[in-house]
């Protein structure tokens, strides 16, 4: 089926060839809920007719200029989202990677302004910011780094949710230009810091002069229960990186700086041939109309409450279970053992469901997953954890 396809992905062995909503089909017609949503991606769901409307249109009418000219929908895609986000300005790109290439570059390049000839961007462990080299090599994940040495200079990890851990690393290192954190850090296990970890790293950067880069590409556009998740702080970030979400499928990806971050790069600097292409903006203005006129972003708090607590409830007294956790539709269940088998049980039982960092089942069900849906998710999803870890 795929053997001219580089084998870079251990693929399971299902297509899909249609979907809608929550749903998907597969070649042979077979239905499943999808909790996964192409990882983060369609959290409107498949097939969503106000996409499906704005690819119509905008592919009748302009799919592509280039950034050597104005490019209107991309001006009001960068207002809704700097209206949305409370930063200054954008940088359009085609993917998570990508935008997260744009805040490293920002982040040297405000290093080398404050005369810091190598600077050096703080990233967590456990983090994941994208397979490109650099972001590669700001990833905090030694297996997906092994045979690509040699990687980037720059970067240095310190533990996730460790403010301390920080401050030493800040105070032993005077090349630090920047602090680069996912909110809730999505590929390393659902990892879910303390409420205020935020709002501290966002002391120290101002205390240090240093940019605060948050990588929302996972924890974006709505699915936490906010916009963006710094949102639940209280606080803005210098840089902060979106993708997934942004466009429910069409590849887009955006960097926004806010104040002296905004201020970094200037003509010449950094480019995209598609970054900011009337189609893909297209489609993101249409996910972002119909995501903040619905009340799904709300919902998405609440829904991940429910299924939480249904999953609390099913499995309660298992005692296999290390934790189950979630902020907003970013839910893990972590196991006490490897446990990436229960992906294919799940998907006999027409249910897609993700396991990340071995041990921890990821839901990122879509926003508009239904009460009815929910049910089927957690008690289908219950009765497999139950069955696997007897
Ligand atoms: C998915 C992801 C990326 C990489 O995005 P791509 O579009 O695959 O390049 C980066 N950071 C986080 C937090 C992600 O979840």
């Amino acid at each position: 089926m795929t053997s001219h396809i580089m084998p870079t992905y251990a693929r399971q062995s299902v297509t899909f060839s249609r979907g809608e909503g929550a749903w998907l089909w597969d070649s042979e017609g077979r239905r499943y809920l999808d909790a996964v949503a192409g990882i983060a991606v369609c959290s409107l769901g498949h097939a969503h007719p106000a996409v499906h409307e704005a690819l119509c249109r905008q592919s009748k009418i302009l799919l592509h200029t280039s950034n050597l000219y104005g490019v209107e929908l991309q001006a009001q895609l960068a207002d809704r989202l700097i209206a949305l986000s409370g930063m200054d300005n954008v940088f359009f790109a085609n993917s998570g990677a990508e935008a997260n290439e744009a805040a490293i570059k920002i982040a040297r390049k405000y290093g080398h302004q404050r005369g810091i000839d190598n600077p050096v961007v703080l990233t967590m462990e456990k983090s994941f910011h994208g397979r490109t080299m650099g972001t590669l090599s700001a990833t905090g994940n030694s297996k997906i780094k092994q045979g690509f040495a040699p990687l980037l200079a720059g970067f240095s990890h310190v533990p996730y949710n460790d403010i301390p851990a920080l401050e030493a690393a800040i105070a032993a290192d005077g090349n630090i230009v920047a602090i680069m954190a996912e909110p809730v850090q999505g590929e390393g296990g659902v990892n879910i810091p303390a409420a205020d970890y935020l709002n501290r790293i966002r002391e120290l950067c101002d205390r240090h002069n240093l940019l605060m880069i948050l990588d929302e590409i996972q924890t974006g556009v709505g699915r936490t229960g906010k916009f963006l998740a710094y949102q639940h702080n209280g606080i803005l970030p210098d840089v902060c990186t979106m993708a997934k979400a942004l466009g429910n499928g069409v590849p887009i990806g955006a960097c926004l700086a806010r104040g002296k971050a905004a201020e970094v790069l200037t003509a010449g600097n950094h480019g995209s041939t598609f970054g900011g292409n009337p189609l893909a903006c297209s489609a993101a203005l249409a996910v972002l109309e119909t995501l903040t006129g619905s009340g799904l972003i709300a919902q998405a708090a609440e829904k991940g409450e429910k299924i939480h607590a249904a999953l609390q409830q099913a499995l309660a007294g298992n005692p296999h279970i290390v934790s189950i956790r979630n902020k907003g539709l970013m839910i893990g269940i972590e196991l006490d053992r490897p446990c990436a088998q229960l992906v294919g049980m799940a998907l006999a039982q027409g249910l897609l469901i993700n396991v990340t960092a071995d041990n921890t089942i990821r839901l990122l069900p879509p926003l508009i997953i239904d009460d009815a849906q929910i049910a089927t998710l957690t008690e289908t999803l219950a009765a497999l954890i139950q069955d696997f870890s007897r």
